[in-house]
């Protein structure tokens, strides 16, 4: 018998812990964790260890398959075809459109971990149409964080809780940042500090919380504001990180005649260090009493009053607007929304910024500031935050967020030890500027890649991709006037605007691994009808749909063509610095996946797919000046690919050069895979110790980083206490400010109200539209620890784990509703009414009913027998959730109004016994 281990990547949930799996014979006999990888350090958990049964799972995929002509989307009917015919099929397609109109072409994916490939393919196809699941997921946590600190929980930054004394944790049961979080909450205990957790649920880490704040769905912004407000007025902020390291000392133009109203006021100085950012703001100093450049040399920042310049402008430092923002943000107003008491709010707000203050220490690391200032020591402040989708999935989400990233810098935790901290390609500027999308239509041309890249961060009215009557030039309309900062795109309004035809109609729709029949949409039901819905002519209104995935789930039965994807033990995968690396807080990381074992059937890694039709389709990055294919696969692809021609960075970016001595930056190395595959899959480039903190202001870091082309130019990234970028929107609503470009009629309002440039808390716009007393609860899920949304759903030995799921109801609200535990309930929003099992808890607060997310199933799906608990039994949340509100026309996307994140957590619901 050949027994052998190999090392490769886990991708039983987004974490990339490394792992080993052993195997006899060729056959995988278990896997566990690998104790030489750098981040989950050989944890395994359970979906980890149950990755062989994904190999033999029912549900596996193995040919590709054509739906049977005279069949109809949803039935399932397929005949399989050969990989030959499939990719001519869907060429001679893509031809079509490409040459005719590349809108038509949209491709949108779901939790994959290859964006950038996905988006190189779209931006070269030439649409604009392209996404991954992030509209959906948590944009409102990356957009809210990254446009005020330059950076975001999870893979671009987090808490150090090696040094943090607080840890507050926000919105979160079971993390993406999965094993490396529960290692790092065991340690902090340990070592005796204290862990708070805010969350309308007890579940997942908040079970081992020192205490849990209940709190009620969608209100994380009110208490984030309230906080915030007891910080000033008990004067327990960081004045000195406030005044040299954010924005809060800048002056801001408060005449509101005029047409920089809510602008900074500018020296007007010359500075290249970044075309696309200023650094002249003015600061008033408090010893001249006057108003002065910026940081000029020896001038202290007044942060408070109201002052006037030379030519009579009045102008206010930002923070004094916050100030006068946060005044009427007391923990009375904020405990009628939230529901926590006023003085639990005040003692945390105290304990806080005691505790950042009373425990703050220094560590002897010498570094030089962007001023050229040198200091001796790094201080921290040790008071650690960590929030992901349960403060971000609400159409108020962006602005709870901007409101948590200000109490964070408030209390100077940002990029310092013990609080939070970048992680590498991060941080980047507020906002970046690195990816520029397109501002008009003309960047789609027939024939033509995109002029521009198909998500990137607007930083005014300009930069919007917008026709010349405001209208949205994307299908899903992200970076429009509706969702201007819709940075991750908005899958979940795809399916409804091309059946619509609003903003045009489609042609094919080509997406991966995303159930957007079921567990992905929010309304499934009506999203299944418009798949399978047809013009009078008998044309289906989406023409063509192209679902490529492993397994068969409840949107492959309405695909015109399925392509089998492999598992992630089949496949070459990269964790890339120009996507979603595991980097640290000492250094880039960035890791892979090998294959261990052949694929089943037919199955072709879809990266290889990809790579193949676009050398088909002669998209400029993927052929030889002659046309033939430049690539062979897609692992040739990864080796030899470079971002420009000599740029020397690619996709990995471990032993580069010909004899793979070089990192970051070099040549391409032929050999690269076999050296990750003998380094545990794994690259890790640790920084010197002078470059690891205060990276926004790090000249040291800055040099280094534009070196290493992580960084374009070398300019301090100001904290957005007062967010300039959301005012240059509010004043083109007003009809003022440097655009020439304006919202809509129907729009300005809404641009108005919510481009506020300090955070304001208002209620999620589906509860503003729902009748209270009719529905009087919340209704929420949650992704389980044991299951990664609906990606388990066949795998046999999680199914004995969760294999169906309840409602989870406070005894108390359940009780006064004759609902028995265990008995059977009716849920019902203003969209659906569904049949559940009820089950008693405590751990929910009142107002709030709860289930795990993705475990009901729909009959014939996954593989699963006919009498399978997930249809019997289970249900999704989903049938209640509308992705459309009340309002003009067509309604409203049920989205956040500056960044399109979907709100799922604001649906309404009444419960009674069934
Ligand atoms: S946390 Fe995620 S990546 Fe890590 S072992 Fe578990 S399933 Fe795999």
């Amino acid at each position: 018998m050949n027994a052998e281990v190999k090392t490769t990547t886990c991708y039983m949930c987004a974490c990339r812990c490394g792992i080993r799996v052993h195997l006899k014979d060729g056959d995988i006999r278990y896997i566990d964790g690998n104790p030489a990888h750098p981040l989950n350090k050989g944890v395994i958990c359970a979906k980890g260890a149950s990755g062989i049964m994904k190999q033999k799972s029912p549900a596996r995929l193995t040919r590709p398959l054509r739906r049977k002509k005279g069949s109809e989307r949803g039935a399932g009917e397929f005949e399989p075809i050969s990989w030959a015919e499939a990719f001519s099929l869907l060429e001679a397609r893509l031809r079509k459109i490409r040459a005719e109109d590349p809108r038509k072409f949209a491709f949108f994916t779901g939790r994959d971990q290859m964006q950038a490939l996905t988006g190189l393919f779209a931006r070269q196809f030439g649409t604009p149409n392209y996404a991954a699941h992030g509209g959906f997921c948590s944009v409102n946590m990356a957009a809210g964080m990254i446009y005020t600190i330059g950076g975001s929980f999870w893979e671009f930054g987090g808490p150090d809780l090696e040094r943090a004394k607080l840890f507050v944790m926000i919105g979160t049961a079971e993390d993406h940042h999965s094993n490396p979080l529960k290692i790092a909450i065991a340690k902090f205990k340990r070592a005796g500090g204290r862990f708070v957790s805010i969350n309308p649920v007890r579940t997942g880490y908040s079970a081992i919380a020192d205490e849990w704040i209940p709190i009620r769905p969608g209100t994380d912004g009110a208490l984030m504001m309230a906080l915030c407000h007891e910080l000033v007025r008990l004067d327990l902020c960081d004045r000195d990180f406030l005044a040299q390291y954010t924005n809060a000392g800048y002056l801001v133009n408060v005449d509101t005649a005029s047409g920089d109203e809510g602008l900074f006021a500018c020296a007007n100085a010359e500075d290249k260090t970044n075309p696309f950012r200023r650094h002249d703001q003015l600061w008033w100093d408090r010893l001249a009493n006057r108003a002065v450049a910026n940081h000029s040399e020896g001038a202290d920042p007044a942060l408070e009053g109201e002052y006037r310049l030379v030519d009579g402008t009045p102008v206010k430092p930002a923070y004094q607007l916050l100030r006068d923002r946060l005044d009427e943000c007391t923990p009375e107003w904020a405990s009628e929304i939230t529901g926590i008491p006023a003085d639990r709010i005040r003692a945390l707000a105290r304990e806080m910024g005691v505790v950042a203050r009373r425990d703050s220490f220094e560590l002897p690391i010498a570094w030089t500031d962007s001023w050229g200032r040198k200091h001796a020591t790094v201080r921290g402040n040790p008071v650690a935050f960590h929030a992901m989708r349960g403060m971000a999935a609400h159409s108020n989400g962006f602005q709870s967020v901007r409101a948590l990233s200000v109490l964070m810098s408030l209390l100077g935790t940002i990029d310092r030890p013990g609080g939070f901290r970048h992680k590498a390609p991060f941080p980047r500027g507020t906002p970046p500027v690195y990816s520029r999308i397109p501002n008009s239509p003309d960047a789609v041309q027939p024939n033509k890649p995109l002029a521009g890249a198909p998500l990137g961060f607007p930083a005014g009215p300009e930069d919007l991709f917008i026709d010349a009557e405001g209208g949205p030039v994307r299908i899903d309309k992200a970076f429009s006037w509706e969702y201007p900062l819709a940075v991750h795109g908005m899958m979940h309004n795809v399916i409804g605007n091309a059946w619509r035809g609003d903003p045009y109609r489609i042609d094919t729709l080509m997406i991966f691994m995303a159930n957007m029949a079921w567990n992905s949409s929010m309304g499934s039901a009506e999203a299944r009808r418009m798949l399978n819905d047809k013009d009078a002519d008998g044309e289906y209104k989406i023409p063509f749909l192209v679902v490529c995935d492993a397994f068969q789930s409840e949107t492959t039965a309405f695909a015109d063509l399925v392509l089998p994807d492999t598992t992630y033990l089949e496949r070459h995968d990269v964790m890339s610095l120009l996507d979603r690396p595991i980097s640290d807080f000492d250094g880039p990381i960035d890791s892979v996946r090998v294959p261990v074992v052949p694929p089943l059937g037919e199955c072709r890694p879809f990266q290889d797919v990809l790579v193949e039709l676009a050398g088909r389709l002669g998209l400029p990055a993927f052929v030889n000046a002659d046309g033939t294919r430049k690539f062979k696969s897609y692992a040739d692809f990864v080796v030899n690919f470079e971002t420009e021609p000599g740029s020397g960075q690619g996709f990995l970016m471990g032993w580069r050069g010909k004899r793979g001595d070089k990192a970051l930056v070099g040549e391409a190395n032929p050999d690269q895979w076999e050296m990750y595959a003998k380094n545990n899959c794994v690259h890790h480039h640790p920084m010197p110790e002078s470059l690891q903190y205060m990276r926004n202001w790090n000249q040291g870091y800055h040099e280094w980083a534009q070196q290493m082309k992580l960084r374009r130019h070398p300019d301090p990234i100001m904290i957005q206490i007062y967010a300039e970028v959301l005012q240059r929107f509010r004043l083109a609503a007003k009809g003022k400010g440097p655009s020439a470009r304006r919202p809509p009629p129907h729009l300005r309002t809404r641009v108005e109200t919510f481009f506020d440039p300090l955070p304001f808390f208002y209620l999620p716009l589906e509860v503003q539209c729902s009748e209270k007393e009719k529905y009087p609860l919340s209704a929420i899920t949650q992704r389980p620890m044991a299951m990664y949304h609906s990606w388990d759903s066949q795998n046999a030995w999680l199914r004995q784990i969760h294999t169906h799921n309840y409602l989870f109801v406070n005894p108390e609200t359940a009780r006064a509703q004759r609902i028995a535990d265990g008995g059977w309930m009716q849920v019902e929003s203003p969209w659906g009414r569904l049949r559940c099992m009820a089950r008693y808890s405590e751990a929910v607060e009142p107002g709030t009913v709860w289930t795990w997310n993705a475990i009901g199933k729909s009959p014939g799906a996954w593989g699963l027998e006919p009498d399978a608990n997930e249809f019997t039994k289970g249900f999704i949340l989903n049938s209640l959730i509308s992705d459309r509100l009340p309002g003009p026309g067509n309604g409203i996307s049920n989205s956040d109004p500056v960044t399109g994140q979907a709100g799922w957590y604001d649906v309404r619901v009444r419960i009674s016994r069934a």
